[in-house]
């Protein structure tokens, strides 16, 4: 048998041996939009937020490159994201989003992270582990301005304000936070009163740093800074501005193999349920990415890719494993084994989620597990 025989039955690929379908992951264009958000708010410093993975993209190599450039703030929601960060991050400070139900105390306390306290009864058993332990325990107190989602609603801030001695015994409070529910829509009243609500909230409460914005609310202006910006997606390359040129970097390629060519005749269909119907003699180009590589099944018929910086549409139903472009109106046509961007520089990730009738955030922790990620130290692939 000849080296490459060898190798077919030998150990399975790695990805150095095979990069077909596969997401690079930029880690200095992430690097550099973390630096872009500290020139923006400064002197308020940026915590990263890596809760999904890093949505999606590996918080195992972004949050430890992230401490590397001087984030020393790293936000999650599951009580598991941060055992497992804890583990990658021994000195960094880790907030738990999802706060301190009283079956995580316990492993809050044990991987020292911070649960962000969303009620009175966390405050209460957070405050009883500190008694317990003898010790004075970091804290942050979440508090509610309108997203009526998490966080200590109106009511209880009240009554945490006239006994705030007594509740918050033993805890340090390092952040008090709150969380836009329009920051994404400049124009929405809503902004300006939460800000004003989040105000009122700081001065019922004893003094401690503070932090309301997110990736889009950092964009609002400096008033809506405080101590800490909060940013994910912006991190990740999403444009935190509705309109305008992105002044963040895209962070990441989704690229997958260019399988088969073929041509079809005019009245010919494409994929499951015959949902395209050719006009014209037609030149299809199935590529190896699919729902179960997270491309949502809205965008048949509806998205775009880029083969060589050039977009083709995508025909025909997304199914399982493969899509179809259709590559007719292709000036120089693609070649078998060609990488095919879905979501990179040609097809940004905007693009990806207008055409599948979602947003950024949906289609960036959808990305699905059989991906390889693939990482680069640089800022572009
Ligand atoms: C997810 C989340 C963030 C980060 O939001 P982005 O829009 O991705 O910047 C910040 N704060 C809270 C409370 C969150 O849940």
């Amino acid at each position: 048998m000849d080296a490459a025989a060898c190798r077919l039955h030998a150990e399975p690929m790695t990805e150095e041996d095979f990069q077909a379908t596969r997401i690079t992951v930029r880690l200095g264009a992430i690097a550099a939009n973390y630096r872009t958000y500290r020139r923006m708010v400064g002197p308020a410093s940026v915590a990263a937020v890596v809760k999904a993975d890093a949505y999606g993209l590996g918080a195992a190599r972004i949050a430890p490159m992230l401490a590397g450039v001087g984030c020393d703030s790293f936000f999650v929601a599951r009580l598991e994201e941060g055992i497992r960060l804890r583990k990658l991050l021994p000195d960094a400070r880790i907030f738990v989003l999802d706060g301190a139900q009283p079956d995580a105390v316990p492993a809050l306390l044990t991987h020292r992270l911070t649960p962000a306290l969303n009620s009175l009864a966390e405050i209460a058993a957070w405050s009883a582990a500190a008694g317990a332990t003898r010790t004075s325990l970091d804290a942050v107190l979440h508090v509610d301005t309108g997203i009526n989602r998490l966080g200590l609603p109106g009511d209880e801030l009240a009554i945490l304000s006239g006994e705030a001695r007594v509740r918050l015994a033993g805890l340090n409070i390092v952040l008090v936070m709150s969380h836009l529910a329009c920051g994404d829509d400049a124009a929405s009243k809503m902004n300006a009163e939460q800000l004003s609500r989040f105000q009122q909230a700081l001065a019922m409460l004893p003094a401690a740093p503070a932090s309301l914005a997110a990736s889009h609310g950092a964009m609002l202006g400096p008033e809506y800074h405080f101590d800490l910006v909060r940013p994910g997606i912006g991190l990740y390359g999403a444009n935190p501005q509705a309109n305008g040129q992105n002044l963040m970097q895209a962070t990441f390629a989704l690229t997958g193999k260019l399988l088969q060519l073929r041509r079809i005749d005019s009245g010919a269909s494409v994929g499951y349920a015959a949902t395209f119907r050719a006009k014209r003699p037609t030149m299809l180009a199935t590529v190896a990415l699919g729902y179960a590589d997270g491309i949502p099944r809205t965008a048949s018929n509806q998205g775009f890719a880029a083969i060589h910086g050039v977009r083709a549409p995508i025909t025909g139903r997304v199914s399982m494993d493969v899509l179809v472009l259709d590559v007719t109106d292709m000036a120089e046509p693609p070649r078998v084994g060609d990488d095919v961007e879905l979501i990179g520089d040609t097809v940004t990730l905007r693009d990806a989620a207008k055409a599948a009738g979602t947003n950024e955030y949906e289609i960036l922790t959808r990305l699905g597990h059989r991906l390889p990620r693939v990482y680069v130290e640089g800022a572009s692939a």
